[in-house]
C-alpha cells in the first residue's frame, strides 16, 4: 500500500512531509524546521508522532526538533552530526518504521551529512536538498563530483519514484533548465503547467523521477544539448560529465 504524505508548508517556501501507513495513526515527520505546522497537523488529523526523520543539519530542516522532542520525546533517525539524532543513519543502512522500509542512500554535496530515505513500495523518495523539482541543491560543503555521484544514485531509482524535496523552487529551476536547454519541448511544457500552478498559489511538489530525467538539467549533463550549452559556457573540450555539472551549478548560482 502507498504511504499517505501530507504537505507541510513552513517558512517562505519549505515543505516538511508528514507520512504514515494508511489505517494507522502513527505518524513520522520529516525534516521539521518547525514544531508549529507538525503540532497543528497531529491534531487536526488525529496522529501521533511517532519519530523524526532528518536529511541534513540546516536549521530549516531541524529547528523544530527540540520542540517536537519536549512535546513528545520520539526517536531521532538522522545523520550522526545531528545531536538530537538516537538512531544514526548511513549510506546502506535500511529503516523500518511501522511497517514501511526504507533504504538510505548517503547523498552528499549541498552538505557532507546529507542522507536520503527511499521507499520501494510507493516508490518515494525525500531528498531534502539534494534533488529539486527541476533543479539540485546548493554546493554548500561537497564538491560538484560528490554531487553529481549523489544525483546519479537518485536517478537510478524507479522512474516512478515520487520526488518529495524539501523547497518550493520549480518555477525558478524550470526557467533556469530553459535557459539551458531552449530546445526542449518537455521544460517549455512543465514550465507552463508550473507558472498556472503558482499563479493559483498550489505546490509543484512532488514531482517523478520521470519528469525529472526529461527537463533536470542537473540530471542531464550527459545529453548533448547541455553540454553544448556548458561549452558556451567554457567547458574544454574533453571535459568530463563531471566539469559539466560544475558549470552548469555554477551557473545556476548566478542566474
Ligand atoms: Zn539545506
Amino acid at each position: 500500500m502507498p504511504l499517505i504524505v501530507h504537505r507541510l508548508p513552513a517558512f517562505s517556501d519549505n515543505y516538511l512531509w508528514l507520512f504514515h501507513q494508511p489505517g494507522s495513526r502513527l505518524a513520522f515527520v520529516v525534516d521539521p524546521g518547525a514544531a508549529e505546522p507538525v503540532l497543528q497537523a497531529l491534531a487536526s488529523l488525529d496522529l501521533d508522532l511517532s519519530g523524526i526523520l532528518i536529511t541534513h543539519h540546516h536549521p530549516d530542516h531541524v529547528g523544530g526538533v527540540d520542540s517536537l522532542l519536549h512535546h513528545t520525546a520520539v526517536p531521532v533517525y538522522g545523520p550522526p552530526d545531528i545531536h538530537q539524532t538516537t538512531h544514526s543513519l548511513v549510506d546502506g543502512d535500511q529503516l523500518t518504521l511501522d511497517g514501511t522500509h526504507f533504504k538510505i542512500l548517503g547523498v552528499p554535496g549541498h552538505t557532507l551529512d546529507h542522507i536520503a530515505f527511499f521507499e520501494a513500495e510507493t516508490p518515494l523518495v525525500f531528498c531534502g536538498d539534494t534533488l529539486f523539482a527541476g533543479g539540485c541543491g546548493r554546493l554548500f560543503e561537497g564538491s560538484p563530483e560528490q554531487m553529481w555521484r549523489s544525483l546519479s544514485r537518485l536517478a537510478a531509482l524507479p522512474p516512478a519514484t515520487k520526488i518529495y524535496c524539501a523547497h518550493e523552487y520549480t518555477k525558478a529551476n524550470l526557467l533556469f533548465a530553459q535557459a539551458v536547454e531552449p530546445e526542449n519541448h518537455a521544460v517549455q511544457k512543465r514550465l507552463k503547467q508550473v507558472i498556472q500552478l503558482r499563479n493559483r498559489a498550489q505546490a509543484t511538489v512532488p514531482s517523478s523521477l520521470a519528469e525529472e530525467l526529461a527537463t533536470n538539467p542537473f540530471l542531464r549533463v550527459t545529453q548533448g544539448s547541455v553540454r553544448q550549452a556548458a561549452s558556451a559556457r567554457g567547458l574544454p573540450s574533453g571535459g568530463t560529465v563531471e566539469d559539466v555539472f560544475a558549470i552548469i551549478r555554477h551557473w545556476k548560482d548566478q542566474f
